[in-house]
């Protein structure tokens, strides 16, 4: 087995945002103190730093944010508004989301987005990069969640692949598991879900963001062996799916 170098991959997108001149201002905004939602942003005003695109985050309160999405959305120096999630309890996250103008939506989450969701993107990108065309290739996509799982299985079929999806409710996970897939795709959020070594693939994308028992961030998947003599590549977590995510995020700002 071996890491796919998805830095490398990352910063070609990142690269060409850099390059590219004019860019308008992204607007992130966050309520409450949620570590994971912090750490998110401080990712992003980084990667706006370095690409040489204007940000503006505001910390709003519960009854500002809805105000602070409507100005962002009527800004026409703005040309991405964030509504960073997970918001506190009992704030609903769809309704704020919808808020935002469309053809600002860079997140890609409303049903009629110019952009695609940034991780699929960020995914099928790695996918092209180390498979080629994609047509006739099989692939297993564990999780059919509404942010991943399902959306990249749409555009796996829509990339003329045969998809075989799992979830909570799939009998024999092992087993499948056991078949090759030239693609595996992880997209569920539990530390130690697929154990590398029942795993026959060419590629295996772990998407999950987790802790394991010691605090330490980690994927759905273990037991990496890069001595196992495989051909397997798996990306890393963390420095995998997240930062393809933040640099489709970039371009999706840029408009490019
Ligand atoms: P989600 O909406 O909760 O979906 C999780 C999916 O996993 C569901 O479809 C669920 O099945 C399935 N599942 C649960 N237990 C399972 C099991 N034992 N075996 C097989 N499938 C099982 O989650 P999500 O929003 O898609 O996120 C999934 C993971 O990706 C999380 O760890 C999240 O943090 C991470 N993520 C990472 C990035 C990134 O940029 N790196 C971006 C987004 C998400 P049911 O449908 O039957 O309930």
């Amino acid at each position: 087995m071996q890491y796919i170098d998805c830095k490398k991959y990352s910063n070609e997108i990142l690269e060409q945002v850099k390059a590219t001149p004019n860019k308008k201002a992204l607007t992130i905004l966050t309520v409450g103190d949620d570590p994971a939602s912090k750490s998110y942003v401080k990712g992003k005003i980084k990667d706006c730093e370095y690409c040489g695109i204007p940000y503006e985050h505001f910390q709003c309160e519960d009854d500002t944010l809805i105000w602070n999405i409507h100005n962002a959305n009527r800004n026409e120096d703005v040309s991405g508004i964030i509504v960073q999630l997970p918001l506190p309890q009992g704030m609903d996250e769809q309704f704020y989301t919808n808020q935002v103008i469309v053809t600002k939506d860079v997140d890609g989450f409303k049903h009629n987005s110019p952009f695609k969701p940034c991780t699929p993107e960020g995914i099928m990108y790695i996918l092209e990069k180390e498979l080629g065309d994609l047509t006739g290739k099989t692939a297993l996509v564990i999780g059919r969640g509404k942010l991943v799982g399902e959306p990249i299985t749409k555009m796996l079929i829509d990339a003329n692949c045969t998809v075989t999806v799992a979830h909570s409710k799939t009998k024999d996970l092992h087993g499948l598991l056991g078949l090759h897939h030239d693609i595996v795709i992880t997209a569920v959020g539990k530390p130690n879900l697929v154990n590398l070594k029942w795993c026959s693939a060419n590629v295996v994308i772990d998407v999950g963001v987790n802790r394991d028992e010691n605090g330490k961030l980690c994927g759905d998947c273990y037991n990496f062996d890069p001595d196992d003599g495989s051909n397997m590549k798996v990306t890393p977590v963390p420095g995998g799916i997240g930062l393809m995510t933040r640099a489709m995020l970039m371009k999706h700002v840029a408009r490019i």
